[in-house]
């Protein structure tokens, strides 16, 4: 690795090139080995300030965006503090409309790197006037000079994985990876990476990970937005409501489900097994890996890489506090 040799002229060439770990204990009962992509080593600590800066930077280039201009976006949180780290370094202002389900450190953090935040309800739907998506839409309207990111209906969140994130795992793994497990949002990132892998060696198999209370996994297997699998749930960045179009389903194998409670159990076992401190969805990640390897998809010569999209410090007030878990009735 060349980076960090020298001087790095801003924080924003920091993004990507995140590493990948063996796991050890963890995966120590399933058959194959097992990778993290640790995506927590970029400078906003998320997979988010790949598709973040790729983004403001297509709209630099292509003249929508100019100096003193106004970046909004609707975001679980991760989305958001990238936007509000770029915002900085080249002098955007940034509003953020945030589903109430993000934990209040998350909403903290965004307000103290300069952004103006939105709170809205997470439990009502995207059309609603209140839902974030309808908030960020009216909030551009009315702001003379600004740009409407739009994650969840934009392809270039897609092709940011595709031109990053795929090629470093090919790279990394030195074109042996059979399997890919990513968690699900906007799609971005299972999409982006999946497809780039598979163009590779159309072998490799894209495993979903979805949340209980989301669409995703039935609209996957039928074609079909049932809103009859729409539940609240904890985990913030998994799953969804609505079908993203930044999300190609046809480069997914198989999604599986996960619950908040296994999820977070699973990340609190990451810690004490591997010394990594991730994020709600990657215990998700974990979990659905432990499923798909009790439906059998991995034997002894399978190396699958699993993607951790965050850290765990995001997350002091949720599955690493005892009284949250308490709370949720996850612990005695
Ligand atoms: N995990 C976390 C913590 C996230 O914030 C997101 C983004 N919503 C994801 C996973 C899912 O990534 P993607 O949006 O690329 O599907």
């Amino acid at each position: 690795m060349t980076r960090n040799q020298g001087i790095t002229n801003t924080i924003l060439e920091l993004v990507g090139e995140t590493p990948l770990v063996k796991l050890h204990k963890i995966t120590k009962n399933l058959q194959g080995s097992y990778y993290a992509k640790l995506e927590a080593f970029n400078p906003g600590h998320s997979a988010k300030d790949r598709i973040a800066l790729h983004i403001v930077e297509n709209a630099e280039k292509r003249g929508i965006l100019k100096k003193g201009a106004t970046i909004v976006e609707t975001t679980s949180g991760n989305t958001g503090f990238s936007l509000a780290m770029i915002s900085i370094v080249k002098g955007y202002k940034c509003i953020l409309a945030v589903s109430d389900k993000s934990s209040q450190d998350k909403i903290d953090m965004l307000k103290s790197m300069g952004a103006e935040v939105h709170v809205c309800p997470a439990n009502v739907a995207p059309e609603d006037p209140r839902s974030y998506y309808e908030v960020a839409k009216a909030i551009h309207k009315k702001t003379p000079n600004s740009v409407y990111i739009n994650q969840y209906f934009n392809e270039l969140n897609i092709e940011a994985h595709y031109k990053t994130t795929g090629p470093e795992i090919w790279k990394q793994s030195q074109g042996k990876i059979t399997h890919l497990v990513v968690a699900s949002g906007t799609g971005g990132t299972i999409s982006g990476t999946g497809k780039y892998l598979k163009e590779q060696n159309p072998n490799i198999k894209v495993l979903g990970v979805d949340a209980v209370g989301s669409v995703l996994k039935k609209y996957h297997e039928t074609g079909k937005l049932d809103l009859n699998e729409v539940k609240p749930y904890k985990i913030e960045g998994l799953g969804k409501n609505l079908i993203p179009t930044a999300t190609d389903f046809n480069v997914i194998d198989v999604y599986e489900k996960v619950s908040d409670k296994e999820a977070a159990f699973a990340a609190r076992e990451i810690v004490k097994a591997e010394g990594i401190f991730p994020g709600y969805t990657s215990g998700a990640v974990l979990q659905a890996t432990k499923q798909y390897a009790s439906l059998n998809m991995f034997s002894k010569d399978s190396f699958v890489v699993l993607i951790f999209p965050d850290h765990g410090s995001r997350y002091m007030n949720k599955i690493y506090s005892d009284v949250w878990m308490k709370e949720q009735g996850f612990i005695e």
